[in-house]
């Protein structure tokens, strides 16, 4: 029988697979509703996230929210997760044994939520994602299709507030990915094949 949720955060709330473990003020390991049909990935916690043991609570966290709200959702009909847990030092790039060791939790995270839609933030969560080298400025803005889910990459909000703020050609794209976002979640779901309909597999 697969774990919950609450399981699995409270496994990785002692986790020390990685060297990470040692600085950190406490895990890090998402927040929102635990059947939200939208789920985002940002990078990994920064300062106040470490601080307060919740994902996105700082500056770029109030951009999400604002954008959020501008198609008409609230942080807590959607569930916000890190491709990390823990703070790397001084907010520097995970290395990829700490990719390795972390990504398993997010891997079940995305299982147990079964969310429709995934936004990726940023360069960092679209690779893990996509599996590939993409530069978020190509792939931004466009559906993909991963593990039978939608996936659509965009800026990570931070990307707007070092880019000019408001009017910056940034904070124009991420309006328009939210859009597409929004267009996507009103659209009724496809129906699942007819074997899985007549519970056939
Ligand atoms: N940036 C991220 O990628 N994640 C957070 O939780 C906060 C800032």
């Amino acid at each position: 029988m697969s774990r919950t949720l609450q399981e699995v955060a409270a496994v990785a709330s002692t986790c020390t697979l990685c060297r990470l473990s040692s600085g950190r003020t406490q895990v890090v390991f998402g927040d929102g509703s635990p059947t939200a049909d939208l789920m985002f990935i940002g990078e990994g916690p920064g300062y106040h996230e470490d601080v307060q043991g919740l994902p996105f609570v700082g500056a770029a966290g109030q951009l999400l929210n604002r954008l959020l709200g501008e198609i008409g959702l609230r942080r807590e009909d959607v569930f916000v997760a890190n491709v990390i847990k823990c703070r790397p030092p001084g907010n520097r790039d995970p290395l990829p044994d700490e990719i390795e060791a972390c990504t398993p939790y997010l891997r079940e995270q995305i299982s147990l939520i079964d969310p429709r839609v995934v936004v990726t933030l940023g360069n960092f969560a679209t690779r893990f994602i996509l599996e590939r080298q993409v530069a978020i400025s190509r792939v931004r803005g466009q559906k993909h299709t991963w593990d039978g889910r939608i996936v659509i990459p965009t800026f990570h909000p931070a990307a707007a507030l070092r880019g000019g703020g408001d009017a910056s050609p940034t904070m124009t794209a991420l309006r328009e990915d939210f859009a597409l976002i929004k267009t996507v979640l009103d659209q009724a779901p496809s129906p699942a094949p007819v074997e899985e309909q007549l519970g056939l597999f």
